[in-house]
């Protein structure tokens, strides 16, 4: 290998990397692989991910340098022939309500033009058919497609007068402001109840008229209605305190926009067609329809702008997204959607000699579609660019030219090189990925029967086909389709919804806003950690807090000193005086069984576990987290550090103990070494045990194999999916149901 033609990485240390160096070829598909927590990140995003991006910050002015994120220099002592890198990772797309498929692909901007070109009648420029524009966009909704309407009934007492407090609102409680003006305008009988108001009472009281909308019949009456429209919904909350205007936002519900019924455009621009269709119509279609329409263009002043459409959404479909359409909200799509989205918006571009950096590609891909995806990684290699992978699947580290192994295991117990070659020698090389891309799951031989349902009926949101099905309680189901078939929208949106009060996600999202939560904080055995440590030294338990009286004078507990400097970046060092730990000297002095409390906090759970052996509150917490395979995680390492996998499990660590849950995971294998799979279905399989039922909406099959009972939903994705094909066991699908996933089912067994 050409010394210039890959990145040269020596003496790494990021994390738990130790002290490793490694030649990456360039121009090539590279995976990593590894069980969760080995490092991987560590040396895919951290350091090159983040070193590049460091490199490319310094050549801006340093005006522009403080505008831009800081990347600190990784810890290694040589990194050489770094390309730029682009990371196309899972975080959300974001976006408010005007940020559409359409709008972030750019294929809205597109259609504008198309419009502005060929559309009949003829109306104006492309802004003409923004809903982002004045001059594009409904008069009603301010192109937002929906208003907010207010239901404040749930706020009146049916059995109660103006002078029994009638009104459930701080400003309208007997003798208040509010109060006062409507008691004092002498419309109304103060002894009078609700329900004995009349239609015009009840009118005056809401609306200040006698009828909606009617003229005000005193100044001194705006209506009870009109008065929180107007403080909440045009936000103007001032008025009011934030817990009321809190509680009064949960009266508030969106609705379809009267005037333009959701399609966000003024009625010029939705008059306006091209090949008979508005533009709205176009942005309502599933992407597979629209390309069948845009490919019927011939125009010769619109052809060319057609074509690129059509080349865009065939990468679309390609990808697996056919279900989608333009004018889906951004925000609504799940973390594996939007980074093939974000895939593709870079497959447009014609840039070569890149880095890209992918984070489990294959996260919410039915394994029908995984190779389209890793067709567009082979694409994106031949056009002269460098793919780094982080993954789990099979079928996509089979793709890599080169595979780099980091293990053994998590955390300490992990950080080297394993492996570097071919996925072929990755097979004979006997590590734990090597091994496991070899075994084969059996089916469940003895799956749970359910015997208790709880009932779905008629379901029929998104794409939902009216479908009704019983839900079994008390056993492990795994809910499969391919992307889009409607497994979310039956369980999240149309079940959880039915029945919120038991049912619990467990996904991988962030535990909390603040960088502050750590394992021992989320599980809720700080506290006790503080409280022995004060005992056992006769001081106060608030002096083991680095928030409160044990913050170290010198940083106030930040643990770094940040220096603002006049023209350049500020500089940011360790804190000389504690080190970096945090806490005072007088915090630090104190010990419980020979440790302070930075050396606690330090031990990871496995070690605590055994620490705290006379603890039982602590002990039982530390338990869960070996239980849930976080042994090797320290009870002081910022949650906002870990993987979205490790996230899902200190969460399921935390439900250990309890009974009659319904918990739903969505992909709880992302993030996982196929060698901890079984270890997770093992865990979910306790929690049954213990009187739970399990919910997984999944896509590998090993996950299949395991669970109790399957819930099938198909046939395809989008307008062609939500329906139930199959409901069973494991074993009865494998055996003859005739469905996409029955199929890879039979496939993993062969
Ligand atoms: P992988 O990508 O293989 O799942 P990571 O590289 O994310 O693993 O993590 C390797 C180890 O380093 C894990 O034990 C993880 O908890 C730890 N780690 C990751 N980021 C940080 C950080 N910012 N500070 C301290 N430890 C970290
Ligand atoms: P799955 O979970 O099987 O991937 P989903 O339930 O997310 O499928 O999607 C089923 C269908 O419903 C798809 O056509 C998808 O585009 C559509 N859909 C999902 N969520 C929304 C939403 N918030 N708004 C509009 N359509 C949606
Ligand atoms: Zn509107
Ligand atoms: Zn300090």
């Amino acid at each position: 290998m050409s010394y210039q033609n890959s990145i040269v990485i020596q003496g790494l240390c990021q994390n738990n990397l130790k002290n490793i160096s490694l030649e990456i070829p360039k121009g090539k598909i590279v995976v990593f692989t590894g069980v969760s927590g080995s490092g991987k990140s560590s040396i895919v995003f951290d350091t090159i991910a983040a070193e590049s991006q460091r490199q490319m910050n310094e050549t801006y002015s340093a005006f522009v340098r403080g505008r831009l994120p800081k990347f600190e220099k990784p810890r290694a002592d040589k990194i050489e022939n770094l390309s730029a890198s682009v990371v196309i990772d899972q975080t959300s797309l974001g976006g408010n309500a005007r940020s559409t498929v359409g709008t972030i692909s750019d294929m809205y901007a597109a259609l504008r033009l198309l419009y502005s070109r060929i559309g009949e009648p003829h109306i104006g420029t492309p802004s003409y058919f923004s809903f982002n524009d004045p001059n594009g966009m409904c008069p009603e909704c301010s192109g937002i497609g929906k208003v907010m309407t207010l239901d404040i009934l749930p706020l009146i007492a049916e059995d109660k007068s103006l002078n029994e407090g009638m009104v459930d609102l701080s400003t309208f409680h007997v003798g208040n402001w509010y109060w006062k003006q409507y008691t004092e305008s002498g419309l109304f009988d103060l002894d009078k109840k609700w329900r004995d108001y009349s239609e015009k009472e009840r009118n005056l009281l809401l609306y200040g008229a006698e009828e909606p909308g009617g003229d005000r019949v005193s100044k001194q009456v705006e209506g009870i209605h009109n008065m929180m429209s107007r403080l909440l919904l045009k936000r103007d909350s001032s008025e009011m305190g934030e817990t009321s205007a809190k509680r009064l936002a949960s009266y508030v519900h969106p609705s379809e926009c009267p005037l333009c019924h959701g399609k966000r455009l003024n009625a010029a621009a939705l008059s306006c067609k091209v090949a008979g269709y508005s533009i709205n119509e176009l942005c309502e279609m599933e992407l597979t329809e629209l390309r069948n329409v845009l490919e019927t263009i011939t125009d010769s002043k619109g052809k060319s702008i057609a074509e690129s459409l059509v080349l865009t959404l065939t990468r679309m479909i390609d990808i697996g997204l056919p279900y989608l359409s333009l004018n889906r909200e951004s925000a609504t799509l799940s973390g594996g959607e939007a980074q093939r989205l974000k895939l593709v918006r870079h497959m447009g571009s014609a840039l070569t000699g890149m880095t890209y950096i992918f984070d489990e590609p294959s996260t919410g891909m039915h394994p029908r579609d995984v190779h389209r995806m890793t067709k567009l990684l082979c694409s994106l290699r031949d056009k002269g660019n460098t793919v780094l992978v982080v993954e789990h699947d099979k079928d996509v580290i089979s793709i890599a030219d080169e595979v780099i192994d980091i293990g053994p295991l998590a955390g300490r117990n992990g950080g080297e090189v394993l492996y570097q070659g071919s996925y072929k020698g990755l097979l004979g090389s006997g590590t734990l990925t090597g091994n496991a891309m070899q075994q084969k799951t059996p089916v469940k031989a003895m799956p749970r029967k359910p015997k208790e349902f709880l009932p779905v009926r008629d379901a029929a949101i998104h794409n939902l086909k009216n479908i009704s099905i019983d839900i079994p309680l008390h056993v492990l189901t795994a809910v499969t389709g391919v992307a889009g078939s409607g497994k979310s929208s039956l369980i999240r949106d149309v079940f959880a919804e039915k029945c919120a009060e038991q049912v619990i996600f467990v996904d991988q999202s962030p535990v909390t806003a603040t960088g502050r939560s750590t394992p021992a904080t989320f599980l809720g055995f700080f506290d006790e950690i503080r409280k022995r440590m004060g005992k056992e030294n006769d001081v106060g338990a608030a002096l083991f807090s680095f928030n409160s009286k044990g913050a170290c004078p010198n940083c106030k507990g930040k643990g770094v000193i940040i220096t603002e400097l006049v023209f350049m970046d500020p500089v940011t060092t360790t804190c000389e005086a504690c080190g970096g730990s945090r806490y005072s000297d007088e915090a630090l002095s104190y010990a419980y069984h020979g440790k302070n409390i930075v050396e606690i906090l330090d031990m990871n759970a496995g070690e605590a576990e055994t620490f705290f052996s006379d603890c039982p509150k602590i002990r039982k917490a530390l338990h869960a987290m070996v239980e849930v395979g976080l042994s090797y995680l320290s009870l002081g390492q910022p949650l906002s550090t870990l993987s979205g996998g490790e996230r899902q499990r200190v969460k399921l660590a935390k439900y250990l103990d309890q009974k009659g849950n319904i918990y739903v995971l969505d992909e709880p294998t992302t993030g996982l070494h196929a060698s901890d799979i079984k270890k997770v279905m093992e865990l979910l399989d306790g929690f049954v045990k213990r009187g739970n039922t399990v919910i997984v909406i999944e896509h590998n099959m090993d996950v299949v194999k395991l669970a109790d009972y399957v819930i099938d939903i198909g046939p395809d994705g989008g307008s062609m999916g939500g329906e139930i094909v199959f409901t069973g066991t494991p074993q009865e699908m494998a055996d003859h149901a005739d469905t996409i996933t029955a199929k890879y089912l039979r496939k993993s067994l062969e």
